[in-house]
């Protein structure tokens, strides 16, 4: 079998059977693959601390025999361990959503090099512990862009009121549509825990603007980057229709507040009850 190179960033390590591991990786060339590494758990060569979440790796692998197989991984080089993500909770809880939000959007074998590029720009600004909050929101945000659900954040979307930061205006990002409605339009008391201040929408738009290298000149206060989080959040419940396993650690984390339920995150029952075009 021809062995073939692509670098890849691991997502998941399951130990299978007595002494190999399930490896799902996001990788340069192939996308998202699941792949096996015979032997890893008692290699002392070929896989030490190297099949470890969030490392950033030369692999070495054969294509699947068969539709929908498994890769074989060969060998792999450590490329970046980024320790500080594994031994710092704020940071391996943050890394660990940005890591499940990629499985869950992407599809096995669906190459998109920007999304690796993204993820691997995601990791290393977190190592430098660049507000955690921030690098989730501006993840997310660029994920949803390139998979196809760019949210619409240069107006409200019903009235067409712009965002000023001096207005006094708030917003909501509506789950179901990605477009945002302000607070003349519908006063949401209800769905306060989803409201965008008009710095946080600027804050967003401005990271649909820059680019990937660009992005760490923003400084959202930590309210932005949390509100941000959080709408995202709610959108995404609503995209995908099932919860994210890691997102309550990471809002008890930075959203300083209990969570809502996922209800009460997309429910936008209320929203079309007043007539609103969502
Ligand atoms: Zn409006």
């Amino acid at each position: 079998m021809i062995q073939r190179s692509t670098c890849a960033i691991v997502l998941r390590v399951v130990d299978y059977a007595e002494s190999d591991k399930l490896v799902t990786l996001y990788s340069r060339d192939l996308g998202r693959i699941t792949g096996i590494a015979k032997g890893a758990k008692k290699s002392k060569r070929r896989f030490v601390n190297k099949l470890e979440e969030f490392s950033l790796l030369q692999l070495l692998y054969q294509t699947p025999r068969i539709e929908n197989g498994l890769f074989f991984i060969a060998e792999a080089e450590l490329l970046n361990a980024y320790l500080a993500l594994r031994t710092d909770y704020r940071r391996y809880t943050t890394a660990a959503y940005l890591n499940e939000l990629t499985v869950r959007f992407t599809r096995e074998a669906d190459p998109d090099s920007r999304l690796f590029t993204l993820l691997q720009w995601a990791l290393a600004s977190l190592e430098r512990n660049d507000n955690p909050a921030k690098i989730i929101a501006l993840f997310h945000l660029r994920l949803l862009a390139a998979v196809g659900y760019r949210p619409e954040l240069s107006a409200c979307g019903s009235c067409r009121l712009a965002i000023t930061t001096g207005s006094g205006h708030h917003f909501r990002l509506v789950p179901g549509s990605g477009a945002l409605i302000c607070t003349s339009c519908h006063p949401w008391r209800e769905l306060e825990s989803t409201r965008l201040s008009p710095r946080t929408v600027a804050f967003l738009s401005n990271a649909q603007s820059f680019a990937l290298h660009q992005l760490n000149r923003l400084q959202p206060s930590r309210q932005a980057a949390a509100e941000a989080m959080v709408a995202l959040h709610a959108y995404t419940l609503h995209l995908l229709q099932q919860d994210i396993q890691s997102w309550p650690a990471v809002y008890a984390l930075y959203a300083n507040k209990s969570c809502p339920t996922a209800q009460a995150l997309t429910d936008t029952s209320s929203l079309q009850s007043c007539g609103s075009p969502f």
